[in-house]
């Protein structure tokens, strides 16, 4: 029954908004007709191979006449010649037939017959020709057997490095880089800057950079340095990605991209080496922009943790750096990088120099959000009744990536309805589908569960309705989602950049809601309400260790973002002293119990609101926000004004 704090999305990177066709940077030697050509063409090489030397070896072969024989056909005097080869014999008759057949070996042949009784008469009658056995077709015939096989496995493995370079495993190349490239003539899959909505600053930032790539000389000429590397930082989905491609596109220059982690995939000590390739690459093309993905997979803080860190990830980075440095001034290659921890990467690459331009992507915020939705509803039919800027009011926290995807969860489900435009309610629906994941209509809950959930779910709702600075609800729902039994949509009323105490301290009375309810009602507690106590227990820490906002500490940070200690002793030892350590925890605890008394007291004086809403929802299931602000209206509570869409433009 987790409710969200803030609306967040499910993440749903990978779908990309353009299929981007991508140009693999060593060229397979693919055939015109693909894989399937080529197998047949290697089973056919197979074939005649075997055929040819199989006929190379049987041949269509004489009969063979044992030595004795010889002899008597020798002396009733029906033999012409014989030619001597080696040990092999080959034996002519008068009527024109031939014969093989082998000599004793170390002996020469007439002594044999002699032995066999012919006379040096009858001998002299047959002409006896020794051949010279050292010709190119006495050598081959002896090779074959060892050099066909040889060479027919060279060709397979030949043939099957090939296959695997083209299904992109590589196994055989590895200290190649598996950058994709993108070139610059590939319109098709074009990016620019009319492609990303919103992100107005970043864009300004990277403009100079399209400016220096397209005239390099216009800065060169007047001793300006160029940036060597712009690291782009923003949550997963903001669109960096998409805006490094747009600055390859404004610029059309080569764009080479790789992933942080694929440096570093399978094989040890392959993240340098792929670094100098795709370098080397790089400046051969150039003027290019080097993408390096989700640097922070390499470029973490080094020589932390237990053992030392990751070796293997220090070479690469090392490399980085190095191949950054070694940059000559009228190089036109730039590297950009894209993370999302900005703040576990290692100081050495924010260096000058190196990553020295940083570019930050925000969330976007609620005109940003319809313009992108504009983009993404480029290629979609729309009914009459769309309305954008009211799915842009309803989905502050969601990212670019969000966006798309409601929209494209939005067509799906009018094409599965088998309507051709996409209406307002469907987009509505993927709204609450991106945030929480499909509904799970088949998940059945007992009297009793229905009864708790919906109480638990009522809790959230009362109390999010009468603190002042609580986001108003604007759906709810026991219908289970996800991993929630139910849950309340709430939804702040406007984008907020800062958070205040106070909103935070209702945030949690907020979370609290559910198990206060099942509490004071049930007089009982279930598993339902862990992950509500989760979140505002966390909050409730941060409150006290990032933001200050405890009397007992004071005004001090004791962590950063990403939970590594600012204030105490230094990194490795212990994180506090164990004096800090224990008034954290007592003000973590006094948070927490000053917001379960705010939710009881309010849960107590509605109860009239709590019981209506409850039953509403046995009975109905999902409330939505009009229907719930009228139970609000009859029970006494005002409803928080509505967000007045035309006044705020
Ligand atoms: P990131 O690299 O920051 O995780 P991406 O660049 O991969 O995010 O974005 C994923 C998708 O989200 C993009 O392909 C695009 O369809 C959409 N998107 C994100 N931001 C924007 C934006 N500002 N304008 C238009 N589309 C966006
Ligand atoms: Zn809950
Ligand atoms: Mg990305």
């Amino acid at each position: 029954m987790p409710q969200p704090l803030n609306p967040k999305k499910a993440s749903n990177q990978g779908k990309k908004a353009k299929k981007i066709i991508i140009t693999r940077v060593q060229k397979s030697l693919k055939g015109p007709s693909g894989f399937f050509g080529q197998t047949s063409i290697a089973i056919l090489v197979f074939v005649l191979l075997i055929v040819s030397y199989s006929f190379l070896s049987t041949g269509k072969k004489p009969e063979a006449v044992s030595l004795s024989e010889l002899a008597q056909n020798i002396s009733a005097q029906t033999v012409t010649s014989i030619d001597i080869k080696g040990d092999d014999l080959n034996i002519v008759y008068k009527d024109g037939t031939t014969k093989i057949s082998k000599k004793e070996l170390d002996t020469p042949l007439t002594t044999t017959l002699k032995n066999y009784n012919i006379t040096p008469a009858q001998l002299s009658a047959v002409k006896i020709d020794v051949v010279n056995d050292q010709g190119f077709f006495y050598w081959f015939a002896n090779l074959a057997p060892i050099i066909l096989p040889i060479l027919f496995i060279l060709f397979f493995l030949w043939f099957i490095s090939k296959q695997v370079k083209g299904a992109g495993i590589q196994a055989l190349s590895f200290g190649q880089s598996k950058a994709r490239m993108t070139l610059p003539s590939d319109e098709k899959n074009k990016v620019t800057f009319k492609d990303v909505a919103g992100a107005r600053e970043a864009k300004e930032e990277l403009v100079e950079i399209v400016d220096f790539l397209k005239n390099p000389r216009k800065f060169l000429d007047i001793g300006a340095r160029i940036p060597k590397g712009i690291l782009l930082m923003g949550a997963p989905g903001t669109g960096k990605t998409l805006l490094a491609r747009a600055v390859a596109g404004e610029a059309g220059v080569a764009f080479f991209s790789i992933s942080g982690s694929e440096f570093v995939e399978m094989f040890v000590g392959v993240g340098a080496s792929r670094v100098r390739d795709l370098f080397d690459m790089a400046k051969k093309s150039a003027p290019a922009i080097i993408f390096v993905d989700e640097i922070d997979a390499v470029g973490r803080v080094r020589g932390v943790g237990v053992g030392g860190g990751n070796d293997e990830r220090e070479q690469t980075l090392n490399q980085i750096l190095t191949e950054m440095d070694g940059f000559e001034p009228n190089e036109k290659v730039i590297v950009m990088a894209a993370t999302n921890r900005p703040d576990v990467l290692d100081p050495a690459l924010l260096r000058p120099g190196r990553f020295d331009r940083r570019v930050t992507l925000d969330l976007p915020d609620r005109k940003d959000r319809e313009e992108i939705l504009k983009i993404h509803s480029r290629e979609k039919p729309f009914a009459e009744d769309v309305n954008l800027a009211v799915i842009a009011e309803r989905t502050p926290g969601f990212s670019g990536a969000d966006l798309y995807s409601l929209m494209n969860e939005g067509a799906i489900l009018a094409a599965r309805e088998n309507r051709n435009k996409v209406s307002q309610f469907d987009l509505i629906r993927s709204i609450e589908k991106v945030m929480l994941g499909p509904e799970r209509r088949s998940h059945l809950l007992s009297k009793k569960e229905k009864e708790l959930t919906a109480y638990h779910e009522a809790g959230h709702a009362v109390i999010a309705s009468v603190l002042p600075y609580a986001d108003p609800v604007h759906k709810i729902s026991i219908i289970s989602r996800g991993r929630a039994a139910g849950y309340v949509l709430k939804l702040p009323l406007e984008d907020k950049k800062l958070q205040s105490k106070k909103e935070f301290l209702a945030d949690i009375a907020v979370s609290l809601g559910g198990y206060v309810t099942e509490k004071l009602l049930f007089n009982d507690l279930t598993t339902g309400p862990s992950n509500d106590l989760q979140v505002s227990t966390a909050l409730a820490r941060d409150m006290v260790t990032k933001y200050g906002m405890s009397d007992l500490l004071g005004p001090i940070a004791l962590e950063e973002s990403s939970g590594m200690p600012i204030y105490g002793s230094p990194i490795g030892s212990k994180e506090y002293s164990e004096k800090v350590s224990a008034e954290i925890d007592a003000e973590v605890s006094k948070i927490m119990k000053e917001a379960q008394k705010i939710a009881l007291e309010t849960i107590t004086t509605h109860r009239k609101a709590l019981d209506a809403i409850a039953h509403r929802l046995i009975e109905v299931e999902t409330i939505e926000r009009k229907d719930f602000e009228e139970i609000l209206v009859a029970n006494e509570i005002v409803p928080k004004k509505k967000l007045d869409l035309e006044h705020q433009k």
